[in-house]
């Protein structure tokens, strides 16, 4: 029996390669100086696979900033204006990763978009019709090199040609198709470099195989693997899926002349149907993904050897990850304030090859290893302590009409309409002002505990004094506190809720440089107390106009947080649902009229196969929503927003949710939404982000206000709100100001003209 893993957190333990690469960026170190710290970290992370007893250990794997990007470089998938600026090959890198402005150009950096379902970003590749898809880089043969030196032998890995290439933008008439036959040239150069250089593995990713593919699709892949496949030579190749199942192009992966075959039977739902129904080949590896890569709980040992009893018969298997261990942290053993009779559930990415280990000599011999199994068991049999009686008859309680506002959209807009006595064009801001070097301070201190509580609400509401008089003195309608109080807004919410808990170093990549490090679900979730009441009253007593309190909604803190597993992602979203509803009822009793509760990250868990669109997320996700505003009063306003443009396919969704006032990020997106929501007669009141603020920049007066008729032109003016596109808390205080003057001027602009 043999391990494996598909990847590994290559940012380090202490995130070592963030803070390299920054210094790069910030000019404090040479490239020399982050490439040898790149080297460091590859050698100790494969020497740390090697001494954890892992059989197939990756290279190819590292990157300074996405993997992606990586193979575009190596496949010469570099756009002109690019290689134009005729920077060295690690700057030209950068240039596409994050932009460049400087002497030899100004360009923008390549798209971002999410890797699959997880919240990972990757550059998106960029094709023209001239763009000619060859091999010319060689960092992939380097690395495989370097470990070789080091006396480690690893299987390189990239993106495949099928997966790359769809993921891709085109920009001319060409199409993925259309550079088969020169990835196939590319990917043979790579088979034979790799080849002489000693390989015996090549790891080729796909998982788009996981996305719904029709016969076309299938069938091309199945062309373009006949070919490839036919040039391997020596060379033994796993073609490696994640994410999900592969049930559209099954038949064929097992009929193509592929060494191993990588499965997911984690969240592959159908992967173990899909054996039992067609079989799979006996001259093939399967490399079963059995530990799940994207969690951190401990994996069930027993239950996993249920599962391996039902795979082996297939065939000659390898005990893999689910997934790439990219999306989980890297080691427990630097958490110090968790108690360790809660880490003792946790796994992270260091803890799972101790679990495929276990799992192997488990397997091997079961009467020898028996205590690593009981030891596991007990984790899966005893009670866990989580549970919260209160929590679980709310829940069994619901019924229909708790996920019913009444009256309905239209009638209540008219009761708001009279009360709030808001102008045409309603101003307002998505929540957070910017979060100067002394707001981060100030929590800071008090975290610390150099600083008493008072002192700490003493300075917040100084900025809270601050930030009302200026809205007041530029004329926006409706006023927001600026969110000083908070370090992020998953985070905040999960600290004031009994049920979650929060680790030191447990930070994950989101893109280059950027980690996260989300809060996990331990336990039943619920409120003991009000979270953000104090501060939207003080606020209120400050204005006469109407002050919006902030809420982060349900799913968002799902989808931003650890979620259990030994309940459904529905439950644990029901659960959070009622603590935001506890808290929306307590805003409105203390005289907030106006809520927003945001659902940045309500797109974050939507299958990736749009059949499983409804039945596994949304049926469930949108009434969560629902049920944390449906008890307020037909006065109370509820607003919502959400950050990403990619909203047009589930917009009827969107609509469902029947929120009052929706805003939403789009002005990057040149508010290609606005067509979505005209063609569905979408009913909630709307406020597409009139500027980017994720750029300095600050826009004219008079671009807003084209901007603002862009819009008129497709929407009826009276559901529309004129704000930014997201919260303001990464912007300076100067750019924000101006801004924000420039919206309220061309706001008032437009409305004196119509
Ligand atoms: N209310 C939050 C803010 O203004 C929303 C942040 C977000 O959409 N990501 O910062
Ligand atoms: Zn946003």
């Amino acid at each position: 029996m043999k391990t494996s893993i598909i990847g590994f957190p290559r940012v380090g333990e202490l995130r070592e390669l963030k803070f390299a690469t920054e210094k790069y960026f910030r000019k404090e170190i040479t490239a020399e100086e982050l490439e040898k710290k790149g080297k460091e970290l590859r050698l100790k992370h494969w020497q740390l696979l090697v001494d954890q007893g892992i059989d197939f250990i990756p290279s190819g794997d590292f990157s300074f900033f996405d993997t992606i990007l990586d193979t575009a470089v190596l496949l010469n998938l570099v756009p002109k204006k690019y290689q134009e600026l005729g920077l060295p090959p690690l700057e030209t890198y950068f240039a596409l990763a994050r932009g460049y402005q400087g002497e030899s150009g100004d360009v923008t950096a390549l798209a971002m978009k999410k890797w699959f379902n997880t919240n990972y970003h990757y550059m998106v590749p960029e094709i023209d019709d001239d763009t000619e898809l060859k091999l010319v880089g060689n960092q992939l043969f380097t690395t495989f090199s370097e470990a070789k030196e080091a006396g480690i032998q690893t299987r390189p890995t990239i993106v495949g040609p099928f997966t790359l290439l769809k993921l891709a933008t085109y920009h001319g008439p060409k199409q993925a198709k259309d550079f088969y036959e020169e990835a196939i040239i590319a990917y043979t150069q790579i088979f034979d470099q790799l080849t002489k250089l000693g390989c015996e593995w090549f790891q080729i990713d796909e998982p788009a195989l996981v996305l719904d593919l029709t016969p076309t699709d299938i069938q091309q892949f199945r062309e373009l693997y006949e070919k490839l496949l036919a040039k391997k030579g020596q060379l033994k190749i796993l073609v490696q899926t994640y994410f999900g199942d592969v049930r559209n192009g099954y038949q064929e992966l097992i009929e193509l002349p592929f060494d191993g075959i990588g499965l997911d039977f984690v969240e592959g739902r159908k992967t173990i149907d899909l054996l039992e129904e067609h079989g799979f080949s006996k001259e093939k590896t399967l490399f079963a993904g059995i530990v799940n890569g994207k969690n951190i709980w401990k994996n069930n040992y027993q239950k996993t050897l249920e599962l391996l009893e039902m795979i082996q018969p297939f065939g000659d298997i390898v005990l893999n990850t689910s997934c790439s261990l990219l999306h989980v942290p890297f080691t427990l053993a630097n958490e110090n304030v968790l108690e360790k009779d809660v880490t003792a559930y946790f796994s992270f990415a260091v803890e799972k090859l101790t679990e495929l280990n276990d799992l192997k000599k488990i397997l091997e011999d079961k009467k020898i290893n028996q205590d690593l199994l009981k030891a596991n068991s007990v984790l899966f049999t005893q009670e866990r302590f989580v549970k919260n009686k209160r929590v679980a008859k709310q829940i069994e309680a619901l019924t229909k009409n708790d996920y019913v506002r009444l009256p309905k959209l239209s009638e209540r807009a008219i009761i708001q309409k009279e009360k709030l006595e808001l102008p045409t064009l309603p101003t307002t801001t998505i929540g957070s002002f910017p979060q100067t070097r002394e707001v981060k301070q100030n929590r800071a201190k008090f975290k610390k505990g150099e600083i008493t509580e008072a002192e700490y609400i003493a300075f917040n509401r100084k900025k809270i004094d601050e930030c009302i008089a200026f809205q007041e003195t530029i004329g926006l309608d409706v006023l927001v506190h600026g969110e000083f109080e908070r370090n992020d807004m998953v985070e905040y919410f999960g600290e004031s809720l009994e049920g979650y808990l929060f680790t030191e170093k447990a930070w994950v990549q989101s893109y280059g440089t950027r980690c996260v490090k989300p809060p996990i679900i331990w336990g039943d979730v619920s409120r003991s107390k009000p979270i953000t009441v104090a501060y939207s009253k003080y606020a209120q007593t400050l204005t006469h106009k109407p002050m919006k309190g902030m809420l982060t909604g349900p799913v968002t803190i799902l989808n931003w947080s650890f979620p259990r597993e030994d309940i459904s992602l529905k439950e644990a979203t029901l659960q959070l649902a009622l603590a935001i509803q506890e808290e929306v009822l307590d805003l409105e009793a203390n005289g907030i009229e106006i809520i927003q509760i945001d659902e940045a990250a309500l797109r974050e868990k939507l299958p990736l196969r749009q059949s499983d669109w409804h039945t596994e997320y949304l049926d469930w996700a949108i009434p969560a929503f629902r049920l944390v505003h449906s008890k307020v009063q037909p006065t109370t306003q509820i607003h919502t927003h959400m950050c990403y443009s990619e909203f047009a396919d589930i917009i009827q969704d969107i609509d469902h949710m029947d929120a009052d006032v929706i805003s939403f990020e789009a002005s990057r997106s040149n508010l290609d939404i606005l067509d979505a929501l005209k063609a569905i007669d979408f009913q909630t009141q709307v406020g597409p982000g009139v500027y980017d603020i994720h750029s300095p920049r600050v826009p004219s007066v008079e671009e807003i206000e084209t901007t603002i008729q862009n819009i008129l032109n497709k929407l009826p003016i009276e559901k529309i709100w004129i704000n930014p596109d997201c919260g303001l808390k990464t912007r300076g205080v100067s750019e924000t100001q101006a801004s924000l003057k420039n919206l309220v001027l061309a706001a008032k602009k437009v409305r004196g003209g119509v």
